[in-house]
């Protein structure tokens, strides 16, 4: 029962028409009007191309942003253990002065002339502003170990919703790029359906136009000009692919065209809806 319904479905096409538009009774050419199906499809199926190509640079614009953002943690971390390892430094250094200190104070009671009383005394304040120097510079440290750590809370919090953030947006890409795959595989089907559905000889021209026009075989034609090439046709062309019923290529660009009738609201004049590529 499933596979009956799938079989009837897959001829659908989902992609929108443009020749919609045909003068109502007229027969179309079958070439022409599958051709201008495998257009769209091979347009649709080229997007898609890109978009799923264009995924792992997504991808990898939005991990080096978070790259840079734990590198700059991992930074702020790094001048914290260094501005530690700093103040044990200056402690130490302070340990050894006061040690010294205390044995030049010791000394102080074995001098004998004032001589060296003043000498010793003089060494001892000296030592003494060392300390007091070293002090002040581990006073600065700790401020600035308050600043880092305080960066780097802040940082984290920061972080942990970039990471949110990032594998939100990555998770929305794949779920994107997979619908993109099937899509793709879905009109690549219905694209090689329309094309077995082609004479050889229009199945060929196609796909030389096509390789030789990037990608862009069938043009329309409105108010007399090829949309694609923006060149007027010639009167005799023009009054044959307003039949759709021959299959024509543009004179200028080469292109396989076909007309579009003005929508009703408009006064016989082309709308001036682009042209897709030119030639
Ligand atoms: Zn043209």
């Amino acid at each position: 029962m499933k596979m009956g319904r799938r079989a009837a479905e897959l001829p659908s096409i989902e992609i929108s028409i443009r020749v919609a538009r045909f003068r109502l009774g007229e027969e179309v050419h079958p070439d022409l009007k599958n051709v201008i199906e495998l257009q769209q499809a091979d347009l649709k199926v080229a997007e898609l191309t890109k978009q799923i190509e264009s995924l792992p640079a997504q991808i990898q614009s939005l991990q080096s942003r978070l790259d840079e953002f734990i590198h700059a943690q991992a930074e702020r971390k790094k001048r914290l253990a260094a501005n530690q390892h700093e103040r044990k430094e200056l402690d130490g250094e302070i340990k050894v002065i006061q040690e010294k200190i205390a044995r030049h104070k010791d000394q102080l009671y074995q001098v004998k002339t004032n001589e060296q009383f003043r000498a010793m005394t003089k060494e001892i304040e000296g030592e003494e502003a060392k300390v007091r120097a070293i002090e002040d510079e581990i006073l600065e440290k700790m401020l600035e170990a308050e600043e880092i750590q305080q960066h780097i809370q802040e940082a984290t919090t920061r972080l942990q919703g970039e990471e949110a953030r990032v594998a939100a947006e990555i998770a929305r890409l794949e779920t994107e790029r997979k619908a993109d795959d099937d899509e793709r595989v879905r009109l690549q089907a219905l694209r090689n359906q329309i094309q077995d559905a082609l004479s050889e000889s229009t199945r060929n021209l196609y796909q030389r136009i096509r390789q030789a026009r990037r990608g862009l075989a069938v043009a329309e034609v409105r108010g007399g000009l090829c949309m694609a090439c923006n060149v007027l046709l010639r009167p005799q062309v023009y009054n044959d692919v307003r039949t759709n019923e021959v299959l024509l290529t543009c004179e200028n660009c080469g292109r396989i065209i076909h007309y579009v009738e003005p929508a009703p609201a408009q006064t016989g004049e082309a709308n001036g809806q682009g042209a897709e590529a030119t030639a």
